[in-house]
């Protein structure tokens, strides 16, 4: 921050606070913020009903609790005017609700504002190895999931009825939370987000499938594509170029490579094969306490990939109204190229 010429730092319930403070809530109506000054302790505002909580959970030691029916804002602009009078550079959460926001810019007017994650992703990027741990331990239940969906019926099931296993699964294995389960078959598997619904799988259908689940926090996220039945000449050609371009974007992630370079590499296989405009989206997003977090492997994003960045390399190609495939992996830069973190086969599986 002071390198930076930030003064203060203002954080609301969010993966920001839980990566620098260890205490992890979803955000609600209210007021709960950490205030981190460039020098000096912080201090936390919050409810009196969570104090013991946070107390229990995160490092900071000094907490002033407001009861129900109290001014939190009057608090707020005490403990700001203590740690940190007239701030000129202050960062808040991305996630902060303007509930939140706009008294906070009312409390110290004159400050320019940018967003945490202009400092924290740079910090938040880089995993270390207990992180790696989660994340590692997240992706080996995504891919234990995937190797006994495949063992299950498919034909006559509808999308929701497989997500629904998917999901079990993940919680049995002991998924903390399930992130989200998307199940695309046939023709719905040409839009990359489809919302998993009601379709019945019917022979012949090809079926994206794109979970994940939460492990200490951290996020896992596969895609597999899969086959029921029997595939099309046409899908079998698909499936080897989507594999192909994975590959190639796998194997091209290393240190001092840019994000936008693995863009390139997989699109580059894709267009080779003349599906440039089938190819729908980026090619990857970074991971950890958010599902989707800076690097983004994107033309545009010229961060160079350093040991501990963790990103998905995820491409695909949509026909639109016939299928959709994709295979995405998570992989960590290492000290000298890059260790995927999903290990279940890329091979085309065909499912009963
Ligand atoms: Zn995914
Ligand atoms: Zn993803």
């Amino acid at each position: 921050m002071q390198t930076n010429g930030i003064d203060l730092l203002v954080l609301f319930p969010s993966p920001n606070l839980y990566y620098l403070t260890g205490f992890m809530e979803n955000p609600g109506e209210r007021v709960l913020m950490l205030i981190l000054p460039a020098s000096g302790e912080p201090c936390m505002v919050v409810p009196q009903m969570y104090k013991t909580h946070i107390g229990h959970d995160a490092w900071v030691s000094d907490l002033r609790a407001w009861k129900d029916g109290d001014d939190p804002v009057s608090l707020l602009k005490q403990a700001i005017d203590e740690k940190a009078p007239n701030p000129k550079k202050v960062l808040v959460d991305d996630q902060m609700w303007s509930l939140f926001f706009l008294p906070l810019q009312q409390v110290i007017p004159g400050a320019k504002f940018d967003v945490a994650s202009s400092l924290l992703g740079q910090l938040r990027m880089r995993k270390d190895a207990a992180e790696i741990d989660l994340l590692k331990s997240a992706g080996k239940m995504a891919d234990q999931t995937f190797e006994w969906i495949i063992t299950q019926p498919f034909e006559g099931s509808t999308e929701n009825e497989i997500a629904n296993l998917l999901s079990a699964k993940m919680t049995e294995l002991g998924g903390e939370e399930v992130a989200f389960t998307i199940v695309a078959s046939g023709p719905n598997g040409a839009m990359p987000h489809h919302n998993t619904g009601s379709r019945k799988i019917e022979r012949g259908d090809v079926i994206v499938m794109d979970f994940g689940c939460r492990v200490g926090g951290y996020y896992s996220d596969i895609t597999r594509t899969v086959i029921c039945g029997e595939a099309s000449e046409e899908v079998k050609k698909v499936y080897e170029i989507v594999k192909q371009a994975q590959a190639a974007g796998v194997n091209a992630s290393k240190p001092g490579a840019t994000c936008e370079s693995i863009d390139q590499v997989t699109r580059a296989v894709i267009d080779e094969a003349d599906y440039a405009k089938e190819f729908l989206h980026r090619t990857g997003h970074g991971l950890g306490l958010e599902l989707h977090e800076p690097p983004y492997i994107v033309t545009g994003d010229k961060t160079i990939l350093e040991p501990g960045m963790t990103f998905s390399v995820e491409p695909g190609i949509y026909i639109d109204q016939k299928f959709g495939i994709r295979i995405e992996d998570i992989v960590t830069i290492t000290n000298d190229g890059v260790m995927p973190l999903n290990q279940c086969t890329h091979e085309m599986q065909i499912v009963k």
